[in-house]
């Protein structure tokens, strides 16, 4: 194993191994922190997924330091800690109390952090992060139920989750390239800096950031600064040039899509599928019920599934979303019945022979692998930016999997999806 990375949500750590494989890397990612005796998968990257973004600081903390541990007895070169794109985190934690612990544990003393993702609109400069064009005090990430981010400045957020000091390495540094990066990243270290921001506004940046952090056992940040790791790895002679790195084997069997986002591109996908694919609408304004819920949408693939994908989805409109849940008592209980029934219909899905499911929305995912007892995805290519067919296994049999975050993919991404496995 190469590198080794402690993510802090399940399709973000996706996205991160995504990217990885698309450098050549073999990635899988793990669900949830291995145990002990867990056998170490045969890979040049591993991807430790923790659902610890807002989670209690202690456990987050706890959590990240067994998957670091684990990740290092497995014999990691370096490591990496993976949040999203738009910092996504409180005055509490947890980026800054995770990536001080892990800094701890390596005693590396430092750690550069880089969550821009200029491909996804996210650029970082003078230490302001942008999210689509506006500063992400200004793009609805201050609305955030969980984690609003109302001051774009990082070096500030940063320095409120951290008893350490935080620096910024500035776009005219970045700019001129990875000697000079790796420079001032020894400039803050031996100052006292334990954190330092890294701007980056183009995909170069990121090569250069990455080059310049070869030598470094802990980056945090982005799937973005990740794009330059595997040509370090493979500089040091230490990755083949392999263009297989992410190929799977061929899970034959019936397919479906399982669609619990109510993202605008979600919705689009849906539309998009009806005109091809068979599609059940769950209702459960009539029938607030997950068991029963999943029962109906069975019931109606009966003789359904087969050649053609099969669709269920709790997708809904703005409209319809607030009046369910205005109808169950709030935005918690709705969405929970929602995922109870969507992993119920996987479940009985797989026991009705489907092998390859494409499942949308992030929440919705984690419960239809938790559901399924899949303990690992090994990653393939691309379906779209972000979202990678998985061969996934664990208590279940194998199957391919495709989990894809709302907003990811393109209107037509679930038949595409299928075409590609057909290719
Ligand atoms: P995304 O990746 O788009 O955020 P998630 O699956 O993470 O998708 O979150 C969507 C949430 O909305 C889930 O909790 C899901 O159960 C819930 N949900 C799905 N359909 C509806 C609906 N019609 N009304 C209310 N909530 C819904």
């Amino acid at each position: 194993m190469l590198l080794g990375s402690v993510a802090d949500d399940f399709t973000g750590a996706t996205d991160l191994c995504s990217m990885l494989v698309r450098g050549g890397m073999r990635t899988v990612q793990l669900i949830g922190t291995p145990a002990a005796g867990d056998p170490v998968p045969d890979a040049d990257a591993v991807v430790v997924a923790i659902k610890s973004r807002t989670a209690p600081v202690r456990w987050a903390v706890e959590q990240s330091l067994s998957a670091l541990d684990w990740l290092r007895k497995a014999g990691a070169r370096q490591y990496f800690f993976k949040y999203c794109s738009t910092f996504d985190s409180t005055d509490k934690g947890n980026i800054g109390p995770i990536a001080d612990a892990l800094i701890q544990a390596l005693d590396c003393g430092f750690s550069l952090h880089c969550p821009a993702f200029p491909t996804n609109g996210r650029t970082l400069y003078l230490g302001h992060l942008f999210a689509g064009g506006v500063l992400l005090n200004e793009s609805g990430m201050e609305n955030h139920p969980l984690t609003p981010m109302t001051d774009p400045n990082l070096v500030r957020v940063l320095s409120r989750q951290t008893e350490g000091t935080v620096g910024l390495v500035p776009f005219p540094i970045v700019e001129a390239g990875a000697p000079a990066i790796r420079d001032a990243m020894t400039r803050l270290k031996e100052q006292g800096r334990r954190h330092a921001i890294v701007d980056a506004v183009t995909d170069a940046h990121l090569l250069a950031i990455g080059e310049a952090a070869t030598h470094h056992a802990l980056l945090c940040g982005g799937s973005g600064v990740a794009m330059g790791l595997p040509g370090n790895f493979r500089r040091a002679g230490l990755l083949p040039d392999a263009g297989n790195a992410g190929d799977l084997p061929m899970i034959a069997g019936p397919a479906a899509v399982l669609s619990g986002s109510c993202s605008r591109a979600t919705l689009n996908q849906i539309g998009f599928a009806r005109n091809h694919a068979p599609v059940f609408e769950l209702d459960a304004l009539t029938t607030p019920d997950a068991a029963k819920l999943a029962e109906a949408a069975l019931a109606w693939t009966d003789g359904k599934i087969g050649a053609t994908p099969v669709v269920v989805a709790a997708s809904a409109p703005p409209d319809k979303v607030a009046a369910l849940q205005s109808a169950l008592g709030g935005p918690d209980k709705a969405g929970a019945l929602l995922e109870d029934a969507m992993a119920r219909i996987a479940e009985g899905l797989v026991a009705r022979g489907v092998r390859r499911l494409a499942v949308a929305g992030g929440e919705t995912s984690g419960a239809v692998v938790t559901r399924l007892g899949v303990k690992q995805l090994r990653i393939g290519g691309e379906i779209d930016p972000g979202v990678p067919w998985t061969l996934a296994s664990g208590s279940g049999p194998d199957l391919l999997l495709a989990l894809k975050s709302g907003n990811f993919g393109a209107p037509d991404f679930f038949l595409k999806a299928f075409r590609l496995l057909e290719g």
